[in-house]
């Protein structure tokens, strides 16, 4: 046990922590050490149809609540993560390694700040009046049904409440499968949701890898799938839901683009490359690893980004003064240690970085490859770690073609102090989710979400309540009517 308030049993199902313990044991690996600290099973048939029994049931009633009810739930939900912030921070850790440092701010807290947002939309969720002459039609936005949302594994309560928050304030209820990496925060969520007044089935929590995720998707009482994962991952999920015809929103993986431009601050831009590359320890989805700087200033950035990697405090991701955390497991290091010999092999300049250090657990020195051209392995790649690559342009055309020649479009960032040129660029830049003079915000308020095979819809801000609803359109006739016999 790893503290006395950690989840109690593998699945939260009904109102309810619940065990079964006929299914596969899956073990939670703490990265910092590599220490078992605790184990869960994966969902059998058993829990899953349970859950989705009970979110069902629980759906109707939800639905026919008043959206200001809905919303006073997860209102206070949001109290009750933001009271328990440190006890959900250290869960945190414990699930993906990431330093308390990070935690502390990142995820609980951002988890609220969704539930809080949503919950305040709850109430304003209408349709419209649309009149037509004499006669008129009206629209109704109604709950979808059961969903299912399905998680990685470098943010597993935000993702969580990303997905959970907007769903059901729309009146829906869902079953969420977290990733069998990291397991644990997701329960606590459910936990809390219940003592905010969350009806018992509305919001489930079953443990598992792939398969867990396809009996869900592949169940006819659900009616809409939200998954953050790869892009494999993606097509598998999205080919399961389009059998059914179920709704989708497909959070996957990218390749982003970060342009410095010779007339930007230099300081500025150095620290939004750390931040689109090495937070997290590189395990963020909209991460700008291909880091395009004009040649002009090539010399002076790799310099000063040299400079500021001394300030990496890399150790324990308990202690607070730790600012770098291990990689969440020994599979995913060993991925990034592959995409390094690569970088290496492929005529890349090793700038800083590129060994694992000299103790316990999954860690990686944050890595900055220059000279990387674009058809090297990482530069085309996700490698899902702590790994820059810098490229050199020369003017703003080549550098928005090349940034454009890629198959994903998550996100996408410039550094200037050209106003034109900031909003010329990010204009041009094929990509959902774009930062000016900045990296990696994402404030509920914005929607978030990719093009290309990064995915389908987008999360957050008011555009997440069309895909957690649909409407109801209805005619109105107010004369008699006209049969032709
Ligand atoms: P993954 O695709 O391996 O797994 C994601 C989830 O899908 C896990 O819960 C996994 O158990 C489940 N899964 C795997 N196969 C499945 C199947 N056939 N059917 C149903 N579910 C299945 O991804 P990961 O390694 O956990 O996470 C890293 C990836 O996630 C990266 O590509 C990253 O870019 C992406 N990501 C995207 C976002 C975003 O918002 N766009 C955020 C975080 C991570």
């Amino acid at each position: 046990m790893i503290y006395e308030t950690q989840p109690t049993a593998s699945h939260y199902v009904d109102g309810a922590y619940l065990e079964d313990t006929d299914g596969t044991p899956i073990p939670v690996i703490y990265a910092a050490t590599g220490a078992r600290i605790a184990t869960v099973h994966a969902a059998t048939p058993a829990v899953i149809d349970r859950a989705l029994t009970a979110a069902a049931r629980a759906q109707s009633d939800w639905a026919r609540l008043s959206g200001r009810e809905r919303g006073r739930v997860l209102i206070r939900a949001a109290q009750i993560l933001r009271e328990r912030n440190r006890e959900m921070s250290v869960l945190e850790t414990f699930d993906t390694g990431k330093p308390l440092q990070e935690t502390l701010v990142a995820d609980a807290a951002s988890a609220a700040d969704a539930l809080e947002y949503f919950g305040g939309l709850a109430g304003s969720l209408t349709g419209e009046h649309i009149p037509l002459g004499g006669d008129w039609a009206y629209t109704m936005r109604e709950p979808l049904g059961v969903c299912v949302g399905i998680g990685a594994w470098n943010y597993p309560t935000q993702i969580a409440a990303w997905k959970a928050a907007p769903a059901l304030a729309c009146g829906n209820a869902m079953v969420f499968k977290p990733s069998e990496v990291t397991p644990l925060c997701a329960l606590k969520l459910a936990e809390i949701l219940t003592e905010a007044g969350a009806p018992a089935g509305l919001f489930n929590v079953v443990q598992g890898a792939g398969e867990a995720g396809q009996a869900l998707i592949s169940d006819p009482r659900v009616a809409k799938v939200s998954l953050t994962g790869s892009v494999p991952t993606g097509r598998k999920v999205y080919a399961a839901a389009a059998a059914d015809m179920k709704h989708v929103t497909m959070e996957l993986g990218g390749k982003s683009p970060l342009l410095i431009f010779e007339d930007a601050d230099l300081e500025n831009a150095v620290g939004g490359a750390i931040l689109a590359n090495f937070y997290s320890s590189g395990q963020i989805c909209s991460n700008g690893t291909r880091v395009f700087v004009q040649k002009s200033v090539k010399q002076a950035f790799l310099a000063r980004l040299t400079e500021r990697l001394k300030g990496v405090v890399m150790g324990d991701p308990l202690d607070e003064a730790t600012n770098f955390g291990p990689m969440v497991s020994e599979a995913q290091m060993r991925i990034v240690e592959g995409y390094i010999a690569k970088g290496v092999e492929e005529g890349a300049r090793l700038v800083t970085g590129g060994k694992r250090a000299a103790r316990d657990g999954f860690f990686l020195a944050p890595t900055v490859f220059a000279d990387v051209t674009d058809g090297m392995t990482i530069a085309r790649e996700e490698i899902f770690g702590p790994v820059m690559a810098v490229l050199d342009f020369e003017d703003e055309d080549e550098a928005v073609a090349r940034a454009n020649a890629t198959e994903f479009g998550l996100a996408a960032g410039v550094f200037t102090r050209d106003i034109s040129r900031a909003h010329r660029v990010i204009g041009a830049l094929k990509a959902g989710t774009c930062f000016i003079n900045s990296y990696n915000d994402a404030p509920v308020e914005m929607p978030f979400g990719g093009v290309g095979m990064s995915g389908v819809g987008r999360e957050n801000a008011k555009a997440a309540i069309e895909h957690y609803s649909q409407l109801k359109s209805v005619y109105v006739r107010m004369g008699d009517v006209e049969a032709p016999y």
